[in-house]
């Protein structure tokens, strides 16, 4: 839908799906795409070293607190190196890299173990969103710093009266002279506590209903009038956050597409959720799934035919998510394929979360220490319940599946 990650024309013919086993590259590609993988991963080895070497395996979901200000340093190391935004166009400021490169390149930073990304709201949502619909000056102003981690950016969509149905928003916001003033609340913001600034929707004309009369606003983080404060979630640990705003200001100009027309613009951004990073994240899942094996090998879980059973499945689960994921990276998956994957990934990766406590046994139940020190086990069972919630629950992708693929009657709508 958007200009970076639109057309995914790199992807057919170079990347087909291959018969794959876990531990191999479920890709084949040409020349230049290996080329390109070497670079990365000659890189990487060459790279996390020395003062960044304990970053690996560092952050990602219910761990993003830790070693933040190093993790934010390798960030921008990796910028220095060019190694952001690698699918932005090289005119603002990114390389330009084919689909089949940007996934060679999220296979090979999971493959490495480099710490979790700090920049990703900024590089894979909002940026490509300015690239569709920014004007020269804001794109000027922004893509630069998010391409070098110099800023980060969260999400100020959901609030307390809308989640799913996000067009409920309540937040509003008027011109005052050469300033919007905004005033209400979001919740369940992403790394707000870290962000520099917020893309932030709110209602610009009082009175208005539903997705009319919003507005994309670009608001500064750091000002007397924003608030935010820390949830405390299932992991013990605080990803996100209240935030409220109480007459925060931002700049008149920082509207992105016309005032009133930001539910456009909002929906364009969900579009790119999580979009080739997908197939990054399924060699995490790969991953997880191979240490999994080995946990039951080491308790004996592993002779228990159930046990073996439901791994079996979880290695075929992954061979499937992947198929999807690349079919619909392809285009190939029509218009609901990245719905389908979002259900695909979701429910295995929660499966797995409750097969990592069964084959733990009782001792998954303990906390290792006081206060609330989860092992890795633990903290992917808790957190991965998010993962059928967080952009767009399962029961939001179900209704779009019925209605777009399946042609059934439209849900009531209030
Ligand atoms: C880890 C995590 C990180 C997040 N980060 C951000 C962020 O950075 N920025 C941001 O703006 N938001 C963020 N969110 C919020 C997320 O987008 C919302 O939680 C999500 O959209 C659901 O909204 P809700 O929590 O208000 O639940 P609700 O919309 O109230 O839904 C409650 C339940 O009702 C179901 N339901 C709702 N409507 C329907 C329907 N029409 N048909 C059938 N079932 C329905 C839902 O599936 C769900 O099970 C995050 C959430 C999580 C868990």
């Amino acid at each position: 839908m958007l200009a970076s990650h639109g057309a995914p024309a790199g992807l057919q013919p170079p990347l087909r799906a291959r018969g794959s086993v876990a531990g191999r590259h479920m890709l084949r590609s040409s020349p230049q795409d290996e080329q390109f993988r070497r670079g990365i991963r000659e890189w990487l080895d060459a790279n996390l070293t020395g003062r960044f070497a304990a970053l690996r395996d560092a952050g990602g979901p219910g761990r993003e607190h830790e070693a933040h200000a190093e993790r934010v340093a390798w960030n921008r190391h990796l910028a220095a190196a060019g190694w952001t935004c690698l699918g932005w166009p090289p005119e603002h400021g990114g390389r330009g890299a084919t689909l089949a490169q940007q996934v060679i390149f999220y296979e090979e930073y999971a493959r490495s173990r480099a710490p979790a990304r700090v920049g990703y709201l900024g590089e894979e949502l909002l940026g490509p969103t300015l690239i569709a619909f920014g004007t020269h000056a804001q794109q000027r102003r922004f893509l630069e710093p998010i391409r070098a981690v110099q800023e980060l950016w969260c999400q100020g969509y959901s609030e307390p009266g809308a989640g799913s149905d996000l067009a409920a928003v309540s937040t509003a916001a008027h011109l005052d002279g050469d300033q919007w003033v905004i005033t209400g609340q979001k919740v369940w913001t992403s790394l707000a506590v870290e962000a520099d600034w917020c893309f932030v929707l709110a209602r610009t004309e009082p009175g208005s209903k539903r997705g009319a009369g919003l507005s994309y606003l670009l608001v500064p983080m750091r000002q007397k009038g924003v608030t935010v404060r820390p949830i405390r979630q299932l992991t013990g640990t605080s990803e996100f956050n209240e935030v409220f705003f109480d007459g925060a200001r931002t700049h008149a100009s920082l509207v992105v597409g016309e005032p009133g027309d930001g539910w456009r613009v909002a929906r364009a951004t969900l579009a790119i959720e999580r979009g080739v990073a997908t197939l990054g994240q399924q060699v995490g899942f790969e991953r997880e799934l191979n240490r999994l094996v080995e946990l039951a090998r080491q308790t004996g879980a592993s002779g228990d035919p159930v046990i073996r059973d439901r791994l079996a499945r979880a290695w075929i689960g992954l061979e499937a998510m992947r198929a999807h994921a690349l079919r619909t990276l392809a285009g190939g998956a029509g218009g609901t394929g990245p719905s389908e994957l979002k259900l695909l990934w979701s429910r295995w990766h929660q499966e797995l979360g409750e097969l990592a406590m069964d084959v733990q046994g009782a001792p998954s139940m303990v906390a290792r220490g006081a206060p609330y020190d989860l092992d890795d086990w633990q903290r992917l069972f808790l957190f991965s319940r998010a993962d059928t919630i967080y952009g767009g629950s399962d029961e939001i992708q179900r209704t779009i599946i019925a209605e777009r693929a399946l042609g059934l009657p439209r849900q009531a709508r209030s």
